[in-house]
């Protein structure tokens, strides 16, 4: 259970899962795309430096994603280091973008170990 943004109304949503992204939900009172509505707020998590594989990673990627949608977060920071989960990572994003699981991502310049990825 959510409650609507824009009117208040409380709205029911699913769990989510990574297939149903991205996830649209109708207000019933006021026709807002619940999940579309945000309150400009990012998450930010380390994804990198706990000895992490790349699967893990990527795993813990999904992860996020999830809760960035199923929260009312308008964006992720990923710390991924300056190795190659970084660059996994970016892979993934560019995919999930075509999939529009995501608006955008970018290097949170200067710091090229960080990723800000634009959900809604
Ligand atoms: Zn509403």
């Amino acid at each position: 259970m959510r409650h609507c943004l824009d009117c208040g109304m409380p709205v029911p949503v699913p769990r989510l899962q990574l297939d149903d992204l991205p996830p649209s939900m109708i207000c019933p009172k006021c026709d807002a795309d619940v999940f579309r509505q945000h309150d400009s707020r990012c998450l930010s998590r380390d994804i990198a430096h706990q000895h992490e594989t790349i699967d893990r990673a990527l795993h813990k990627l999904d992860a996020l994603l999830v809760e960035g949608w199923q929260g009312t977060w308008q964006s992720l920071r990923l710390i991924v280091g300056g190795g190659r989960i970084r660059e996994q990572v970016l892979g993934q994003l560019h995919h999930y973008q075509q999939r529009g699981r995501l608006r955008s991502y970018s290097e949170d310049s200067p710091n090229r170990g960080a990723i800000v990825v634009l959900l809604r």
